[in-house]
């Protein structure tokens, strides 16, 4: 494969980019706006990515390989579920040491059809699921999901990962111009599902 922006580094921590498609079409979507997150072009230039092609531009990396590395990129990392998972299981053999978190828009389930979550039980230890509003109305004005009942399935979602006992956090994008959402509210709603919260402060470069 020629691109070299399946892996990336920032601020010190290794990023998988597995995808540019998402069921999401965010107002703040970074895919939008600029081609590079802090320097590393992310765009991909076939949808057709393999496991041994992220492993291989991993291992060019080994050296710097974080204690925590992140599937995170230009797209929704869970639409190439078997791809984690084999990346996923070649990470936790070889550097047994290493957390793994996913940055999921949450739809996995909804787009499967099926509860994709015991799937990665011992592989994957950590899930940021963005949350984006306190109602479906907000959530579909600043996500413009292309499935409905989005919203549900991503409070769905992250119930189901907290249950299944996945280090989980809920988070809303702060500072975007225009976006508005009642934080108390998404604080008490993440609170009922049982997850964290994080805000996501959005910057230029990237988030
Ligand atoms: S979920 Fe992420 S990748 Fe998908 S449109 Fe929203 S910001 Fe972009």
């Amino acid at each position: 494969m020629e691109e070299y922006n399946l892996v990336y580094l920032l601020e010190g921590k290794v990023y998988i980019n597995l995808t540019n498609s998402c069921t999401n079409n965010c107002v703040f979507c970074i895919r939008d706006i600029k081609d590079d997150v802090v320097g590393a072009n992310l765009f991909l230039n076939t949808e057709n990515v393999k496991a041994e092609d992220v492993i291989e531009q991993l291992e060019a990396m080994h050296d710097k390989l974080s204690s925590e590395i992140v599937f995170c990129g230009y797209g929704e990392p869970m639409l190439k579920l078997d791809v984690i998972k084999q990346v996923a299981k070649y990470i936790k053999e070889k550097y047994p040491n290493t957390i793994l978190r996913v940055n999921t828009n949450g739809h996995a389930n909804l787009v499967y059809k099926r509860n994709v979550l015991p799937e990665l039980k011992g592989l994957i230890d950590k899930f940021s699921v963005s949350l984006n509003g306190e109602t479906e109305e907000v959530y579909n004005r600043i996500s413009q999901p292309n499935l409905s009942y989005s919203y549900e399935a991503v409070k769905d979602f992250i119930r189901e990962a907290v249950k299944e006992g996945f280090d989980t956090t809920a988070t809303i994008v702060t500072n975007y111009k225009g976006y508005d959402v009642d934080m108390p509210k998404c604080i008490e709603i993440t609170k009922e599902l049982g997850a964290k919260f994080r805000e996501r402060p959005w910057i230029e470069n990237g988030y």
